[in-house]
C-alpha cells in the first residue's frame, strides 16, 4: 500500500519566525497515519530539519542542481539538501518551468541527481489552461512524464505531482473527474514502463488549489495519493484541516 503524502510548498515565504507553525503542525500530528512533508525555502532548510527531529515531519527543497558542486552561483546541490537535513526535493513546478525556463530534460537531469544523493524527488507536471481547453492534457503529461522522469525512478525516490498549471494559487480546481483521469493515466504511463511494482508504489500527489474545505473530496479520488499544497500550507491553522482529512482517509 501506498502511504498517503500531505507536502507543504512555502515556495518564496517563510522566515525563521515561520518555524513556529512546523512546531504547530507537529503538536497537532504526533503519530499520523500519512507522511507530513514541508518544503521551506532553502535558507531555512537547516534550522526547519532541526526544528522537526524527533516529529512526524519531513522537511525537503524546492529545487537543486543537476550537478553535485562546481561553478553554479546561487545554486544548491542535492548533496547539500541532504546534508542540511532534508529528504526531498521537489523539481519541475510550473513556477521554476515558467521563471527560469526549465525543460523537462532539465528537471530529469536534476531528478537524477537527487536520486543519486539519496533524496525523494517530486516531480511536478501540469497542463496550462490553454492545453486543456485545446483538449491536449494528456498529450502534455505524457509528454512530461517521460521527459521528465529518469530511468532510475523506484517507489522510493520518485513522488508525481499533477498540478494544473491553471488551478495553481486561483481558487480553480478540476472536478474529480477530471483529476482521476490524470491520475489514471499516470498510474497507467509508471506501469507502463517501469512494471507493475514500480508503477503501482509511486505516489501520485494532486495540487491546485487544495484548502480543508476541499481536500477531503480530492483525496477520494481513485489514485491519489495526498496533495502537494502552496498558500494553505504557510499555516498550521490551514494545512492541519488537510493533513487530517489525508489522515482520514489513509
Ligand atoms: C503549488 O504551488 O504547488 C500549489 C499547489 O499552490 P496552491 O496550493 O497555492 O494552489
Amino acid at each position: 500500500m501506498r502511504r498517503k503524502l500531505a507536502a507543504g510548498n512555502w515556495k518564496m515565504n517563510g522566515t525563521g519566525a515561520a518555524l513556529a507553525e512546523v512546531q504547530a503542525l507537529a503538536r497537532a500530528h504526533p503519530s499520523p497515519n500519512c507522511d507530513i512533508l514541508i518544503c521551506p525555502p532553502a535558507p531555512l532548510l537547516h534550522r526547519a530539519a532541526q526544528t522537526v527531529a524527533g516529529t512526524a515531519i519531513a522537511i525537503g527543497a524546492q529545487d537543486c542542481h543537476a550537478e553535485p558542486s562546481g561553478a553554479h552561483t546561487g545554486d544548491t546541490s542535492a548533496e547539500m539538501i541532504m546534508d542540511a537535513g532534508a529528504q526531498h526535493v521537489i523539481l519541475g513546478h510550473s513556477e521554476r518551468r515558467a521563471d527560469h525556463h526549465e525543460t523537462s530534460e532539465m528537471v530529469r537531469a536534476k531528478a537524477r541527481a537527487a536520486m543519486q544523493a539519496g533524496l525523494s524527488a517530486i516531480v511536478c507536471l501540469g497542463e496550462t489552461l490553454a492545453q486543456r481547453e485545446a483538449a491536449n492534457t494528456l498529450d502534455i503529461i505524457g509528454g512530461q512524464l517521460s521527459e521528465s522522469v529518469p530511468d532510475l525512478a523506484t517507489g522510493e525516490n520518485l513522488v508525481i505531482a499533477y498540478e494544473p498549471v491553471w488551478a495553481i494559487g486561483t481558487g480553480r480546481v478540476p472536478s474529480p473527474e477530471q483529476i482521476g483521469e490524470v491520475h489514471g493515466f499516470l498510474r497507467a504511463r509508471l506501469e507502463a514502463r517501469f512494471g507493475a511494482g514500480v508503477g503501482r508504489s509511486v505516489r501520485l500527489l494532486y495540487g491546485g488549489s487544495v484548502k480543508g474545505d476541499n481536500a477531503a473530496e480530492i483525496f477520494a479520488v481513485p489514485n491519489v495519493d495526498g496533495a502537494l499544497v502552496g498558500g494553505a500550507s504557510l499555516t498550521a491553522a490551514d494545512f492541519s484541516p488537510i493533513v487530517a482529512a489525508l489522515d482520514d482517509s489513509a
